[in-house]
């Protein structure tokens, strides 16, 4: 297959010319971000982007029109978070988990009535997404999760705790993964768009060796839920879930491959005098045109078959390794901060750790014998 064939530049220059005429906060204000810590004025300067976006079709491009979006091609989304990190976006940090991931969901398994109430205000910016899945005994192992949910009348009663949820601090809904049935590991497993005011939700925020509170603790001590927050069938959250987890991981990297670029060519002019900081830097680069090679590869088999591509299983893995090894070198040299290189160690574990994803391939791609099943 010719990748580049299924490229498009033309929306690559609309998109180009949009951000030109339309600067994202962070390309106004450097200092936006660097703490990598939202206050609730940098919340609401988001929000405001996210509605500009929006408004300019912008906004969850891969989307269906009818559900607001404008119908992308696989590789035109790509693009489109290639152009928004270049153009000094964060990529929509805070707007990931509902329009990568909570709105595809609810487009799959929702309900008219709850796509209505929802999707738009997670196009517009005003419903702000995070997911509460991980849980201090279950994260690796998400189906081992205790966080109970038991029917009383109209509302589902929930009590246990979620961890590392990222930005759930500024969050209006959850994603939330409970345990309907202590019974049944895969079929015991409820899933809800959960409104994060709710009387009995309390959320701490973590504070991480970055210095920013990046996650929060999310405790839930019988939050009175209502049944028709409930995301598919009760009992039927297992499969509602994997769909969460297959669209954000389908979207995640475009973002920090450009991020990386970017840092490539801002470290080459430091270490020009330098031959083995030079050489270093040089096969990174390397590595760095090979994922985004992989990348394209991936997103181009997949627009032609419709299936995510069997590469895109080891993106994860290469891409969030090779993040470690850039960032490691750009704080040893001096190119950049030492936040990204802290940053990335976090990049390994989200979404699946490292560990995990090698047991994964070395399994389903080489056939190695499998690990023990709990
Ligand atoms: C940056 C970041 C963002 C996150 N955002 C969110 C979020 O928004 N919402 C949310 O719900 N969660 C979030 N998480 C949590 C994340 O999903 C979990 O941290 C991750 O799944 C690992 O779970 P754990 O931390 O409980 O580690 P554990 O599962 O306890 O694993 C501990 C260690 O053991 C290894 N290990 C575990 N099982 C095996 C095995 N079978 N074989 C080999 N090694 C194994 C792991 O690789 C790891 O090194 C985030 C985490 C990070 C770092």
């Amino acid at each position: 297959m010719r990748v580049l064939e299924l490229t498009d530049e033309a929306f690559r220059s609309e998109l180009r010319e949009w951000f030109l005429r339309n600067p994202a906060p962070e390309a106004l204000d450097a200092s936006i971000g660097l703490s990598h810590d939202y206050d609730a004025e940098a919340v609401a300067q988001q929000r405001d982007w996210q509605k500009r976006l929006a408004q300019a079709g912008l906004s969850g491009v891969a989307w269906p029109p009818e559900y607001g979006g404008r119908g992308a091609s696989p590789m035109q989304q790509l693009i489109f978070h290639e152009e928004h990190q270049r153009a000094g976006g964060r990529g929509g940090e805070l707007f990931f988990v509902g329009v990568s991931h909570a709105g595809p969901t609810l487009i799959a398994y929702g309900t008219d009535a709850q796509r209505r109430r929802w999707l738009p205000g997670i196009l517009n910016g005003d419903i702000l997404f995070a997911q509460c899945f991980s849980e201090p005994g279950a994260a690796s192992d998400l189906a081992a999760i205790t966080t109970r949910a038991v029917v009383d009348g109209d509302h589902l009663v929930v009590t246990g705790e979620k961890r590392w949820s990222t930005r759930a601090q500024h969050a209006d809904r959850c994603e939330l993964l409970v345990r309907s049935d202590a019974g049944d590991r895969y079929g015991g497993l409820t899933y809800l768009m959960a409104d994060l005011r709710t009387p009995g939700i309390t959320i701490r925020p973590t504070r991480t060796v970055t210095g920013a509170a990046e996650f929060a603790e999310v405790f839930f001590d019988g939050a009175r839920i209502p049944l028709d927050s409930v995301v598919g069938e009760i009992g039927g959250g297992w499969a509602v879930a994997t769909t969460t987890l297959m669209f954000e991981r389908s979207t995640a990297f475009a973002a920090m491959i450009v991020g990386l670029q970017n840092l490539i060519t801002r470290s080459a002019a430091c270490c020009a005098d330098d031959p083995v900081l030079a050489q270093q830097l040089s096969e990174l680069s390397d590595d760095v045109f090979a994922v985004r090679a992989l990348l394209y590869r991936c997103v181009a088999e997949q627009q032609a078959s419709g299936q995510p591509s069997p590469a895109s299983g080891a993106l994860k893995l290469i891409a969030t390794e090779l993040n470690h090894r850039v960032r490691r070198f750009a704080a040893l040299a001096g190119t950049d901060g030492v936040v990204g290189y802290l940053e990335s160690f976090g990049l390994r574990i989200g979404g699946g750790t490292s560990e995990i994803q090698r047991n994964i391939r070395a399994e389903r791609v080489l056939g190695l014998p499998r690990e023990p099943r709990p």
